[in-house]
């Protein structure tokens, strides 16, 4: 097999404790997944009918990376949210099931638009140029789910330049992680190698050139950078 241009790189995360590394297929977001995040932008939570998003693979950036403030915006947001990577997948997988499709869990930063979401939202278009810009998806290292697994009490957090901006419980989403991915599998097939962003919750602000990022969550995964 030859291409008829230069292959790709392959997306790809680093795994603690290792020196392999975690191939990145595609990457899906769900929007609206806290209360109070909701409420801060005044969105209906639809609890039966979660919405859904993607970033492209190459949107991630590892921990300790630069992310280039981007263009066509003055209004970069962050948002804190756990990451979930996936060693398996299927169509229409019960929630029962969806635990064994874990590989492992990391934290990210879904990087928004919020100028050009705005925009969006007035003219009911769909959310690509807001959420899926080239550095949108900085992603920590992950841990295996065979070392640990988070729970309801996990605190999810987001330092700016050393000030907590979000923090949370993972306790306080509305649709859990086998709640997501039984959901999301019944729109997409999932397969090994995606990432799934599992929401934010309130808190989400403005980002300026010089900016300093230190994601957490508690003893599983820390994500730190600057917006350059
Ligand atoms: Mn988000």
């Amino acid at each position: 097999m030859s291409y008829v241009i230069p292959a790709p790189a392959q997306p790809s995360l680093p795994v603690y404790g290792s020196d392999r590394r975690f191939p990145v297929r595609r990457i899906f977001c769900i929007g609206r997944n806290y209360a109070d995040h909701a409420r801060e932008m005044g969105a209906v939570v639809e609890k039966d009918a979660p919405m859904f998003f993607c970033k492209p693979a190459d949107a991630v950036v590892a921990d300790g990376m630069d992310v280039p403030y981007p263009q066509a915006t003055a209004n970069l947001h962050h948002e804190v949210e756990m990451v979930v990577a996936l060693g398996g997948g299927g169509r229409d997988v019960p929630a029962e099931a969806a635990a064994a499709l874990i590989w492992g869990y990391g934290v990210g930063l879904d990087l928004t638009r919020r100028d050009l979401q705005a925009v969006a939202k007035a003219k009911s278009h769909p959310w690509d140029v807001a959420k899926a810009f080239d550095h949108s998806a900085p992603v920590s290292a992950l841990r295996p789910a065979a070392d640990a697994h988070p729970s309801a009490a996990t605190r999810l957090s987001l330092k700016i330049n050393d000030a907590v901006r979000q923090q949370a419980v993972l306790g306080d989403m509305i649709h859990g992680v086998p709640g997501i991915i039984a959901i999301l599998s019944g729109l997409f097939e999932l397969k090994a190698g995606d990432l799934i962003f599992t929401g934010t919750p309130a808190g989400v602000a403005a980002l300026r050139r010089g900016d300093r990022f230190h994601a957490e969550l508690e003893g599983i995964a820390t994500l730190a950078g600057r917006i350059a």
